[in-house]
């Protein structure tokens, strides 16, 4: 039961601009709770804009954020949540950043960047916070004596672990998990994930899960939303993703995956064409200056969300075409 409840965290429409930049320009999707939702598309297609945008790290330019049917953000009513109310609800919606480097203050011990925001919300007295934070990081893997050092004297690997236990602290509902592991060694990348995937678990979290590879959002994601130059063109669960990806962007991303056969890796499509800038975005589909299939009609214009499956939507004129006989 609880898995239908939907628990509309970002929903509506959103143009976020960045001086003359679309970073994010209009999508819309929603995050169930409990889930795990990928999103997913190459570097500077808009993930981490939108990811920020749904936790009002950012402010939207344009659309509607709604968190547990609480709304965030209207732009268009000219509603926006007020700071205190933000403030209550930062606790419940946290991010795990990319850097592990940059997002730790070098100038704070670790007991005090795990009791910050604690203290902050008033969860706890100092001591209890203390005997929290130790007891967290002796669940991400740390020892609990880590609360006495500073961030320089711990690997790559163990600033994200501290990253997560941050995260953790204030016991949130909805945690971000951007590019966690791409700053880390390749040796360590999985432990990592391991370990974020054990505490989604342990803590029943609603997870968004940014990346920029399709191979590690497969077994890890209940559902993938993929995006290209800041639109979202095509969203379902992994398996609908994987066995039958309906974007020719999406199929062209999962066919650069190494496959473990040679003989398959014959099948990869080369994507040709220079990556178009968010800032001078093509018209029409965004994606026709690389795409095999252009036609004229995607060249003018912008194809809209089709349902092809139930929970399968995909934003291509072909699939359009092919909606009924080969999809429903
Ligand atoms: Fe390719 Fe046209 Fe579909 Fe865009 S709408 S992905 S250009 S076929
Ligand atoms: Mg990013």
């Amino acid at each position: 039961a609880g898995l239908k409840k939907y628990f509309p965290i970002y929903k509506g429409i959103l143009a976020k601009k960045t001086g003359d930049i679309k970073a994010v320009d209009d999508i819309s999707f929603h995050i169930r709770k409990g889930e795990i939702l990928g999103l997913v598309g190459e570097s500077g297609c808009g993930k981490s804009t939108a990811g920020r945008t749904i936790l009002n790290l950012l402010e939207p330019t344009g659309g509607k954020v709604t968190f547990e049917g609480e709304v965030l953000y209207d732009v268009e009513k000219k509603q926006k949540i007020t700071a205190n109310r933000m403030r209550q609800m930062r606790k419940d919606m946290q991010i795990v950043f990319q850097d592990p480097y940059a997002s730790l203050d070098p100038r704070m011990n670790i007991g005090t960047i795990l009791t910050e925001g604690v203290l902050k919300h008033k969860l706890y007295q100092k001591k209890e916070a203390l005997d929290k934070a130790k007891e967290l990081l002796e669940i991400c893997g740390l020892s609990a004596s880590a609360v006495h050092k500073y961030p320089h004297e711990f690997s790559g690997g163990q600033r994200q672990r501290i990253g997560i236990a941050r995260a953790l602290a204030l016991n949130p509902k909805l945690i971000v998990g951007d590019e966690l592991i791409a700053a880390l060694d390749v040796s360590i990348q999985s432990q990592i994930l391991t370990l974020f995937q054990e505490m989604i678990e342990k803590f029943s979290l609603t997870t968004l899960f940014i990346s920029h590879d399709l191979s590690v959002v497969r077994y890890f994601c209940d559902r993938i939303c993929v995006m290209y130059l800041g639109s979202v063109v095509e969203i379902g669960t992994s398996e609908q993703l994987f066995s039958q990806p309906l974007h020719p962007y999406t199929q062209a991303l999962l066919s650069a995956i190494p496959k473990t056969s040679p003989k398959d890796n014959k099948d990869r499509i080369i994507l040709t064409g220079e990556v178009p800038t968010a800032a001078n975005p093509p018209k029409g589909c965004k994606f026709h200056t690389r795409c095999q299939y252009a036609t004229k009609r995607c060249k003018q214009e912008v194809p809209q969300a089709i349902e092809a499956e139930p929970g399968h939507v995909v934003n291509c004129h072909l699939v359009e075409k092919r909606t009924g006989a080969d999809y429903l």
